[in-house]
């Protein structure tokens, strides 16, 4: 499997007056990798995403997707991107299908056989056809996923894709992204939980108040861990 360069962060800065969201951020993730950001509440998570989809503008530092300079070409850079970065909206009283169709309009048009594979992937298969309204939050997430996948990103990036869902919602979008990860996808996972990260992830970059505090091979840095009392939330 070619190993090259899908995202590459330096010295990535934010700084809202003098609190500092982000500060001097660098991240490396090479295709086929999941690589988790992992830090609490406030740690500078939605920023650093917020900054790599061009939706915040960073006082400092460099983002490359596939080469593509992000602060420079955003639009092109983008191109190869998916992302959910909150609790997804849909048309209620659409049916999956045709808000993924909406979804698509966005992204210029996807080829109709493309509706069938992406819902395929996230286990929505047969329920396509009900309003959204019907759908559980977890169906929802994982809809939102599938519009993400629409256009086959090179790069995936969830934003605390498990958020306010129940047990088993979550444990089914952790198999949703084992299941992406195991066909090649690459995936930037934010999450404040280190179990999901542990569960799903080859590598791990862990923030605190802006700044990496450790990275590293998930299990090497969960040995670690016990010697120095990292605050990660736990389950
Ligand atoms: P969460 O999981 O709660 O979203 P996070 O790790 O994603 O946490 P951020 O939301 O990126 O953290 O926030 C990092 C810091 O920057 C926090 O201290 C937050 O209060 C601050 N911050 C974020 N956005 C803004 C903003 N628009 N204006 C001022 N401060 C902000």
């Amino acid at each position: 499997r070619v190993l090259d360069t899908v995202l590459r962060v330096e010295g990535l800065t934010k700084r809202y007056g003098r609190r500092v969201a982000v500060q001097g951020l660098a991240l490396k993730l090479r295709r086929g990798e999941v690589l988790g950001l992992l830090g609490p509440n406030g740690a500078g998570k939605t920023t650093a995403i917020a900054m790599i989809l061009g939706l915040v503008r960073p006082d400092a530092g460099t983002i490359e997707i596939l080469g593509v300079d992000a602060t420079r070409e955003r639009e092109r850079a983008l191109r190869r991107v998916g992302a959910i970065i909150e609790s997804p909206s849909f048309y209620p009283y659409l049916s999956g299908i045709d808000n993924l169709r909406v979804l698509a309009l966005a992204r210029g048009g996807v080829p109709e056989r493309r509706f069938a594979e992406v819902l395929e992937l996230v286990g929505l298969t047969g329920r396509e056809r009900e309003r959204v309204s019907s759908y559980s939050l977890g169906m929802r997430q994982r809809l939102a996923i599938a519009g993400a996948l629409l256009h086959q990103p090179e790069l995936l990036i969830l934003d605390e894709p498990t958020n306010g869902l129940d047990p088993q919602g979550m444990a089914e979008i952790r198999q949703l992204i084992l299941r992406l990860a195991a066909e090649g996808q690459t995936i930037l996972l934010c999450s404040h939980l280190l179990y999901e990260v542990q569960q799903v992830c080859d590598r791990v970059v862990i923030l605190s108040q802006g700044q990496v505090v450790a990275e590293g091979d998930v299990e090497e840095l969960l040995a670690q861990r016990t010697r120095t009392a990292l605050r990660v939330d736990d389950p």
